[in-house]
Order: C-alpha cells, then sequence, then structure tokens
C-alpha cells in the first residue's frame, strides 16, 4: 500500500462523483443529489490537503524544521473538520429552506442511480482510508477514512429519502434524513477537530505511556532514585519525551551515562516510534528545587 497513490484514489474518485452528481442534480432538479455533489466536491477539496500533509509530513526533519513535518497532518486534520462542519450546516441550512419552501421531485430514477453508485465508492474509499491510516499512523488518513464513513450514511439517507418521497409519497423525509445524517456528520468532525487541536496544541501522551515511563525507571532502583520534569507530546506517529533522571550521587560519569543510555533504549522498545531527550541529575540536585521546565 502506497500512501500517496491512497491519497490520490481519495482525490479522483471524489471529483468524479462530483462532476456526475452535480450534473444528475441539474438534470432532476433533485437539491439533495446537489447537496450531495457539493459534499463530494468538499472531498475533492479536503482529500487534496490531506495528500499534501501526507507528503509534508513524510519529509525528514531539517534546519528549519528539527522536530520534523508531522503537524503538517494534524493541520489537514483541523481544516478538514472545519469543512467538514461548513459542508454539514450547508446541508441542514438547504433542508430547512425545503421545508419552508415546500419542493417536488423528479426523475427519481436517475438520481437514485448515481446516489447507489456513490455508497459503493464510500465504502471503498472508507475501508482503505481506514487501512492506510492505520498502517501508515496518520490522522489525516483516520479523518479522511471517517469523512467516507459518513458519506456513506449520507449518501444511504439520500436513496432512502428518494425512495420514500417516490414511492410511498412520504412528504419532507428528504429534508430531515439529511438534517439528522447533518447532525452526524457534524459531531462526526468535532471529535477529528478535537483530536488535531490536542496535537497542535502539544497535549501530554496518555496516561499509559507516562505510567511506562516511570516503571521503566523504577525498574533500575537503586542506582535510578526517580525523575521530574517530564513532558511529553504526540505529533503524528511521533512521540516526543523529555524528562531529568535522577542517578545515584556516587556514580562515575561513564556508569550514569550507560544507565541513562539503558533506560533511554528500554523506554523505546516499549514505546514504538518515540523520540527521547534525557538529562541526568544527581541525586543531591533535586533536593533543592525542580529546574522550572525550559531549563535543561
Ligand atoms: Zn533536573
Ligand atoms: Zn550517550
Ligand atoms: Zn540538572
Amino acid at each position: 500500500m502506497q500512501k500517496k497513490r491512497t491519497a490520490l484514489v481519495a482525490i479522483v474518485i471524489p471529483l468524479f462523483l462530483a462532476i456526475v452528481k452535480g450534473a444528475i442534480g441539474f438534470a432532476t432538479m433533485s437539491i439533495s443529489v446537489l447537496a450531495s455533489a457539493l459534499d463530494s466536491l468538499m472531498d475533492v477539496f479536503s482529500s487534496s490537503i490531506t495528500a499534501f500533509a501526507v507528503s509534508a509530513s513524510e519529509k525528514p526533519a531539517d534546519e528549519n524544521h528539527p522536530f520534523g513535518h508531522a503537524k503538517a497532518e494534524a493541520i489537514a486534520g483541523l481544516v478538514q473538520a472545519v469543512l467538514i462542519m461548513v459542508s454539514a450546516s450547508f446541508l441542514v441550512y438547504q433542508a430547512l429552506r425545503r421545508i419552508a419552501l415546500g419542493y417536488s421531485l423528479k426523475e427519481e430514477g436517475l438520481a437514485l442511480g448515481i446516489m447507489l453508485a456513490s455508497v459503493i465508492f464510500s465504502i471503498f474509499l472508507s475501508a482503505s482510508m481506514k487501512k492506510a491510516g492505520r498502517i501508515f499512523n496518520s490522522t489525516a488518513f483516520e479523518a479522511s477514512a471517517l469523512n467516507f464513513t459518513s458519506d456513506i450514511w449520507t449518501n444511504s439517507g439520500v436513496i432512502v429519502a428518494l425512495g420514500l418521497e417516490k414511492w410511498w409519497h412520504v412528504k419532507n423525509a428528504d429534508p430531515i434524513i439529511s438534517i439528522l445524517i447533518s447532525l452526524y456528520i457534524i459531531i462526526s468532525a468535532a471529535r477529528i477537530g478535537h483530536s488535531a487541536i490536542s496535537q497542535l496544541m502539544d497535549r501530554t501522551l496518555p496516561r499509559e505511556f507516562l505510567d511506562l515511563i516511570g516503571e521503566t525507571i523504577r525498574a533500575h532502583r537503586p542506582m535510578a532514585k526517580g525523575y521530574h520534569n517530564l513532558r511529553t507530546r504526540w505529533v503524528g506517529g511521533e512521540k516526543f519525551i523529555e524528562f531529568h533522571l535522577e542517578l545515584e550521587n556516587e556514580l562515575s560519569f561513564r556508569e550514569a551515562h550507560d544507565l541513562t543510555e539503558i533506560i533511554i533504549s528500554e523506554i523505546r522498545a516499549k514505546i514504538p516510534n518515540s523520540r527521547l531527550m534525557v538529562h541526568s541529575d544527581p541525586e543531591e540536585c533535586t533536593k533543592h528545587a525542580k529546574h522550572p521546565p525550559d531549563v535543561i
């Protein structure tokens, strides 16, 4: 599975769907199909951002970005979440407008056909984005998978609504179902946005990782006394960990260094994709005061 090819597929298929849905939407004057076309167009846009983020975050660290470029993915996730919320709000607006003004559908057969094709494409895209998210540990692909999963529901919702109105003459089925779908989309987007903001704001690693670090250090008692000034953050798939290691005063410089290296490699083995920066303190040094977090 290739990162760039996967990202490209997520642009090409929605582009095709947007064009066909747009044409059929205008031909049948079906607003729900037009709204769905707009949704696909948003997918083209957000997938392009994902593709950009994926190639940007793959770039190795350089002089100007010594911590790498992984945050590009979080930015893509956030932009995507905002775009999804905007398009969902647009769907709600369209639905309310239809309820207020009234409407009539025609040529639903054509609309049903393209929506059915849309559902199949969305299932395929959502599965391959989910797989890419897992393989590459990428939030951008994960966000993209969620987007296409919600597309399965929006497209199915349009089918159900069109069917209800066409065969059972249910009034307002189309706008009511599209409002429910939009609320679901807004909640999913809020979740993606929250996780992206956590990364951008350097939120600490989950509790279980912090516990692992403590356990690893405690296993080296009595040479290792403890630790302080632990700071962690999670960017893309990489976990940045730094702390001050408190060591027995009587250790030689060589012994202190080697023990520090052992602890670093043990933590690295337990926490995959972690980058560690450890400063070693003699136990005595810590009896006075902890260093302020910005002093190493
Ligand atoms: Zn210290
Ligand atoms: Zn060393
Ligand atoms: Zn120190």
